[in-house]
């Protein structure tokens, strides 16, 4: 009776003209393709509209709209809290999307809506060049670059919105614009930050800048004994960091990596991760400081090309486990900050579980606040504590690991600066943290985008930014 009554489901989802592949609950691959990284999120789409190319968004979207079904819609299917699927609605499926082509001479890329990082750097690269994107070669570009985009590169070269130059976008009534500082400067300044709000992006175009491809990278991991000698000194040794210097802190356990000798596997420990975007000899003196710091339990900080180190932690948050996030901004990294994120970090009980902070600063701080609906500019650090556990665990480490990273959280409520990234906000972080990630004057001004360019609310299955 059921799959009777999918396949006659099946018969009334044609989208016509459609050149991709339109995916119900009829088809055999149909679990994996709802499947998103995070295997904890389990939703039934009633279509999945797999797309070839920009009219078949466009045609998607129409067809969503008028069968009166929610859309949501997939670029990497990253995202922790699973909006690139829905129950019952069509989800707008950009992974075949994934062309990058690169202009050398005028330093630019172009990038559809569904490409992974990892394809971006891969092709970039080939002509020593690079964007920033995120820290794991696996996330999507279109969900990290509409909410901001953080990542080793940005103290040198901006936000990876701070390089978004134009956009494709179709809009909720099937139209298909081009957002830059000259076409629809509105919708440009919205989509640099407010999300996937005003329509479905197929096609962004970066700003290139000169990287590697060999970059002086890597973590340097110390025993978790130390994390508070660590971080007192990294508090200092960050801001006087130069820009060139992209640094992430890692609390949790020594990942079971190919690099890392099988006797450190899993122990508790804390390490910086660094990336210096400039002359290896330049790196090594910048990075110096930080290895004289204490005798570590392993060093792999070394040159090495761009590529591999983008790429360097992929196994250790891979799809289908399950995951919780909860995230801040930081005032600072006072004493006190530091005691808490010591005596929590690692009290989590599965070793997959950790916390990672982002340096900001440097080009980040340069632009202007009011040039792009990203709010934490000024903040030097942020904090996202991540909870991992596997699909076959039993119910009550999920509660146990989700309660860990909210007892970490609450704990840090002195130290909260008021805003938050929100690319790493979670399912049950509601409207108000949504709020909370532009404040009320850039929410505001996000609203009104909405209402002129999505005013009956469209995209909707995301952080949302209600018309107003
Ligand atoms: P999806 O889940 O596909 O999409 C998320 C939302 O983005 C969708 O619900 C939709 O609203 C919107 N969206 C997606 N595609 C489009 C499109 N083509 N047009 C319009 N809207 C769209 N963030 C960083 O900034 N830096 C990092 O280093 C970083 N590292 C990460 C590492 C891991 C392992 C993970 C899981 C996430 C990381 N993130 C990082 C967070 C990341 O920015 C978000 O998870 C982001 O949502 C991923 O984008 P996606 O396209 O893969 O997501």
């Amino acid at each position: 009776e059921h799959i009777g009554r999918l396949r006659e489901e099946a018969t009334v989802m044609r989208i016509d003209g459609f050149r991709g592949r339109l995916i119900t609950g009829g088809d055999a691959d149909y679990d994996s393709a709802r499947a998103v990284w995070n295997g904890a999120v389990d939703r039934r789409p009633r279509l999945i509209a797999r797309c070839a190319g920009t009219a078949d968004v466009a045609a998607a979207v129409r067809f969503a709209r008028d069968h009166d079904l929610v859309i949501a819609v997939r670029g990497g299917g990253h995202n922790v809290a699973g909006t690139a699927v829905c129950d019952d609605g069509v989800v707008i499926d950009l992974s075949q999307m994934r062309a990058v082509s690169v202009d050398p001479a005028d330093r630019t890329a172009s990038v559809q809506g569904g490409a992974l990082w990892g394809d971006v750097d891969h092709e970039t690269q080939a002509h020593a060049l690079a964007t920033t994107g995120g820290i794991v070669s696996h996330t999507g570009v279109a969900g990290l670059t509409l909410g901001g985009g953080i990542g080793f590169l940005m103290r040198a070269h901006g936000l990876t919105v701070d390089n978004l130059l134009a956009a494709e976008v179709v809009t909720a009534d099937g139209s298909i614009l081009r957002a830059s500082a000259d076409d629809h400067p509105d919708l440009y300044w919205a989509l640099r930050g407010g999300g996937g709000n005003f329509g479905v992006v197929t096609t962004f175009r970066f700003a290139l800048h000169p990287v590697g491809p060999l970059v002086l990278a890597g973590p340097v991991f110390w025993a978790a004994d130390h994390t508070t000698d660590v971080l007192r000194f990294y508090r200092d040794f960050a801001a006087g960091a130069p820009d060139e210097l992209g640094t992430v802190v890692r609390l949790g356990t020594i990942p079971p990596l190919p690099a890392i000798p099988d006797e450190l596997h899993w122990r508790p420990a804390i390490a910086v991760v660094c990336c210096y975007a400039g002359p290896i000899a330049d790196g090594e003196r910048a990075v110096e400081a930080l290895r004289r710091l204490r005798t570590p339990l392993v060093d792999l900080l070394a040159p090495k090309p761009y590529t591999a180190h983008q790429s360097a932690t992929d196994g250790t948050v891979p799809h289908g486990w399950h995951y919780y996030w909860k995230a801040t901004d930081l005032v600072g990294l006072s004493d006190d900050a530091i005691s808490v994120i010591t005596d929590h970090a690692y009290r989590a009980r599965s070793p997959r579980s950790y916390a990672v902070m982002f340096h900001m600063g440097g080009a980040v701080t340069r632009v202007p606040h009011a040039a792009t609906p990203y709010a934490g500019r000024d903040i030097a650090h942020n904090i996202n504590i991540d909870a991992v556990w596997l699909p076959a665990d039993p119910e009550e480490h999920a509660a146990a690991e989700t309660a860990w990273a909210r007892r970490f959280f609450d704990a840090l409520q002195p130290h909260r600066a008021g805003s938050v990234y929100v690319n790493f906000l979670d399912a049950d972080d509601d409207a108000g943290r949504v709020r909370e990630a532009y404040g009320d004057r850039i929410y505001r001004r996000l609203a009104e985008v909405k209402a002129k360019y999505d005013p009956d609310n469209t995209f909707r299955h995301n952080k949302n930014i209600r018309p107003g």
